[in-house]
């Protein structure tokens, strides 16, 4: 009944009918579900709004703190260094958001001689709306956009980051039942209320006997997209850090929806709340070391900032600066390393050629063997 809806409350409307879409086909994998809620074109999440910062649904690493991009720009540079200064060699960034990250690291390594003269900067992003930002910030950096890692040139060694993009990634739900594993759908009532079902069919999956109830989450878009970025640093060499939500090995459902910093019904407005779910860092190191690269990790987001030197660029930073300045820097890296917050739930995961260098910012005995 359109005459029941207030009027001039459009913030309430469903996105331009992307609630009836899904409603129009049918029972479908949580993985398509996600993927069109988040990326439909024109009504998704992405093409409709930036999600990002203090006014946005959630807020990321480099946007609370520059140090965050500023030692992951060192990190790659001092990799770059190790490897013998290869030029070219192209940066990557997979899901830049706001461009925030790439700001900072291409700030602190721009007196790295010859660094940036090497870098052709390539960024994956599938939001018109943020590549709009990207492009108007790192304007100077010329950088090209691209849908997917795989039409990025792949004839020369890879620096490649990706903070928050992998939990942002489609994951498909099997439910343990009697019958075997079965896949979660998720479908339409009568109503266009949005709720789970189970697939009348059962799907392969884990052969070990687990209690009926239980539920898994796989993810092939992570594992193809770490598996071509090890395929490619296997070849050619370099170095790729995924930063990311963790998954603890016992944890079953980890989908969530965000919106506007609170935790909200995945399916009360689709394309209007922010997917995600915590990423299986275990199945992405098996990914990448089965395309030949060597992986380091994971090791919390804490460990790594600390080992890479953190606290002496915050000191550094903060001298001079008038109190309330120094106390909101300081803030802002007390957040990155809490251990009870950002700090532990982040992880970091490291690729690089077999027999290259470790990675800044790890320890030869966090390799996976
Ligand atoms: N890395 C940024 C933004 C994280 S939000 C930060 O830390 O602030 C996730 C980012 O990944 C957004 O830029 C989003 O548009 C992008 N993204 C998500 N899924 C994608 C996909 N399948 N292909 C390309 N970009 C994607």
């Amino acid at each position: 009944m359109a005459g029941a809806r207030p009027v001039n409350d459009g913030a309430r409307e469903p996105p331009a009918g992307l609630a009836a879409l899904l409603a129009r086909e049918g029972p479908m994998p949580l993985s398509r579900f996600m993927a069109l809620a988040m990326f439909a074109r024109d009504r998704g999440y992405y093409a409709t709004r930036d999600p990002l910062g203090a006014r946005g649904d959630f807020v990321t690493a480099p946007e609370i703190s520059q140090c965050f991009g500023e030692l992951l720009g060192a990190a790659l540079a001092q990799a770059w260094l190790e490897r013998g200064s290869p030029a070219p060699v192209t940066l990557v960034e997979l899901g830049p958001g706001r461009g925030t990250l790439l700001l900072d690291l291409l700030r602190a390594t721009a007196k790295v001689p010859g660094f940036h003269a090497a870098l052709a900067l390539d960024l994956v992003e599938a939001s018109p709306r943020l590549r709009a930002i990207q492009a108007e910030r790192l304007g100077a950096f010329a950088p090209r956009f691209h849908d997917r890692l795989e039409t990025v040139a792949d004839d020369r060694p890879l620096l490649l980051v990706a903070n928050e993009f992998l939990d942002v990634l489609p994951i498909r739900q099997l439910v343990r039942t009697a019958a075997g594993w079965r896949e979660r759908l998720v479908g339409a009532d009568a109503e266009g209320r949005f709720g789970f079902l189970l697939s009348p069919w059962t799907v392969p999956g884990p052969g070990a006997a687990v209690p009926e109830g239980t539920v898994i989450e796989l993810s092939p878009a992570r594992e193809a997209v770490v598996a071509e970025a090890a395929r490619r640093i296997a070849a050619r060499g370099g170095l790729a850090l995924f930063v990311d939500y963790a998954k603890d090995g016992a944890e079953g459902d980890t989908l969530q929806a965000v919106r506007g910093h609170r935790r909200v019904d995945p399916f009360a407005t689709p394309g209007e709340v922010d997917l995600s779910s915590k990423v299986d860092f275990a199945a992405l190191a098996r990914a990448a070391r089965a395309r030949g690269a060597a992986v380091f990790g994971p090791v919390t987001q804490k460990c790594f900032l600390e080992q890479l030197g953190i606290r002496t660029r915050l000191a550094r930073l903060a001298q001079g600066k008038p109190p309330a300045v120094a106390a909101e820097l300081e803030s802002g890296v007390h957040r990155l390393l809490d251990p009870e917050g950002m700090g532990t739930l982040f992880r970091v995961l490291a690729l690089t050629g077999a027999e290259e260098p470790v990675p800044p910012g790890f320890l030869a005995s966090e390799r996976v063997p």
